[in-house]
């Protein structure tokens, strides 16, 4: 018998007394709900929109045992990038959870507009025990760029938003550190790099670092976040050598000099 509903009259009562279900008159394959696709808004961004690297401190098996889940730490991340295949772990890249998934491998962050990139970003770990004294391996690296290009292609990644741990959390991390090859990247047709063509053309035209304000504006203006914390001029200093890390890393303290705001400058020209 099909049921039927009133609130008011006979059929209620009928409906009582027969012994049918009220609130499931139906399966929802019955009813049809078809989902109509024929009106698209333009109003989205995407979900996934930075990448983030990160280096592990700790060897491959102790860093997949953390980033799974079986030490009660509350990190994780999509990616795992082995430093030496063997037998047991013969690959150079793991994936651990799927990419739409919220991995917890940024922590308090931001980039741009985003705060808590969390929210918005794939994360990389790649093992290494300190990237700012320890050269990534070559091989390490071509798995990197492979993994890299196959996301960046997925996700539409804007090349500014190929970004380090320590690009968005300035004066908390220091990952993927100094010695992490960013140029080769750029080279490999990865994230951001400027053109020394427009470093040099500036070395005419820009002959005094400006105030403070200045470069702060320039460097948030390319992603950098520069009013994160209450002390500000700690923070200025963290960002600066967030920035040298990834540009120029030379030397890393804090210092914004005349060739390091030409590189920013160039990277705005670029970019921005
Ligand atoms: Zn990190």
């Amino acid at each position: 018998m099909k049921c039927s509903f009133q609130v008011f009259g006979m059929s209620a009562l009928m409906v009582l007394v027969s012994g049918c279900r009220l609130l499931q008159p139906e399966t929802p394959d019955e009813r049809n709900f078809a989902v109509n696709e024929v009106h698209a808004s333009r109003n989205y961004n995407a979900r996934i929109r930075q990448i983030v690297l990160h280096y592990t401190v700790i060897d491959f098996e102790r860093s997949l045992a953390v980033l799974k889940g079986e030490t009660g730490r509350s990190v994780s991340a999509h990616y795992l990038i082995n430093d030496r295949p063997n037998k047991q772990y013969p690959d150079y890249i793991y994936r651990l959870m799927p990419e739409d998934k919220r991995a917890w491998h940024a922590g308090v962050s931001q980039w741009g507009r985003d705060a808590n990139i969390n929210n918005s970003s794939i994360g990389i770990e790649i093992v290494n025990p300190d990237g700012n004294l320890h050269p990534y391996p070559d091989e390490q690296m071509e798995a990197v760029i492979f993994l890299l290009r196959q996301l960046i292609e997925r996700h539409q990644i804007d090349p500014v938003n190929v970004v380090g741990h320590s690009d968005v959390a300035p004066g908390r991390k220091i990952d993927p550190g100094s010695l992490f090859p960013w140029k080769t990247l750029y080279d490999n047709g990865i994230g951001a790099w400027y053109d020394e063509a427009d470093v040099e053309a500036l070395r005419k035209t820009i002959t005094a670092v400006p105030s403070v304000e200045q470069v702060k504006a320039d460097l948030g203006t390319y992603g950098y976040p520069v009013d994160a914390t209450p002390d500000a001029d700690e923070t200025y200093r963290a960002v600066v050598e967030a920035f040298q890390r990834h540009f120029a890393p030379g030397r890393i303290d804090g210092e914004m000099d005349l060739e390091n705001y030409r590189i920013l400058k160039a990277l705005l020209k670029k970019y921005r």
